[in-house]
């Protein structure tokens, strides 16, 4: 039987959600296996009851101690910006936060380790991604400045909060031909980029500007 808390009726119908899909679309997401993890991932699952009718909105919600699960044109967007140059086995995403972004990625790839500084968080997006099914991901609950030395290096890196500078520790653990896609700089002037490793050196390309809770050091 189909659970019904995440097929969802009203607000958080199939309908409510097709309107999202076309609404990224709309905006420039083409990645086809990118909408359909948008129109399939029930998001409101992943915030406050109170909020879920607000679930399929485009915009940031708070999913408490501070933090913000992101926009999904964002997720959108970061996942497409991933996928682009290449199938992903070995993956490693910065800020699990709810684990929205965890759901929608996970399936896309073959491997996904995931870290977040805020042990609840940890344990609610755990629990979240089990019911859904996923298998493939692996959870930390540590500084993912420093990256996951112990299954790098990786085709993709995707980091869901801001530092002022790319962290060292993450362009060491991309393989050659990896990307990383990284919000950068303070709050009110951050851009998205994609940093591809060469061969020789990184190539890096901007992918616009965007708004995320700064990248802290240590853990709570
Ligand atoms: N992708 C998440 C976005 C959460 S907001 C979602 O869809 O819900 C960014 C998250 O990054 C927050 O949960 C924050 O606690 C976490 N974070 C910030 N600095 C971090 C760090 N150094 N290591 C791991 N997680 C960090």
């Amino acid at each position: 039987m189909p659970d019904l808390r995440f097929a969802g009726i009203g607000m958080t119908s199939a309908r409510t959600r097709d309107r999202l899909v076309q609404r990224l679309r709309e905006q420039g997401i083409t990645n086809l296996a990118v909408l359909d993890r948008i129109r399939n991932v029930p998001r409101h699952i992943f915030v406050d009851e109170a909020l879920a009718s607000r679930a399929y909105e485009d915009t940031a919600l708070p999913i408490g101690f501070g933090q913000t699960i992101s926009q999904p044109y964002i997720v959108a967007r970061m996942t497409e910006a991933l996928l682009e140059g290449g199938p992903l086995f070995n993956v490693l995403e910065v800020g699990t936060g709810c684990g929205y972004q965890t759901a929608v990625l996970a399936p896309l790839v073959q491997k996904l380790y995931t870290i977040e500084r805020i042990e609840p968080l940890v344990q609610r997006a755990k629990q979240r991604i089990k019911e859904l099914g996923i298998r493939n991901v692996r959870f930390r609950h540590g500084d993912g400045s420093l990256g996951w030395k112990a299954h790098a290096p990786y085709d993709g890196i995707l980091v869901t909060a801001a530092p002022l500078v790319v962290p060292d520790a993450l362009l060491q653990q991309l393989k050659v031909g990896g990307r990383l896609i990284v919000p950068v700089g303070p709050e009110g002037q951050q851009e998205l980029v994609r940093i591809t490793r060469k061969e020789q050196g990184f190539h890096r390309q901007s992918l616009g500007p965007v708004a995320f809770v700064p990248l802290l050091s240590g853990i709570t």
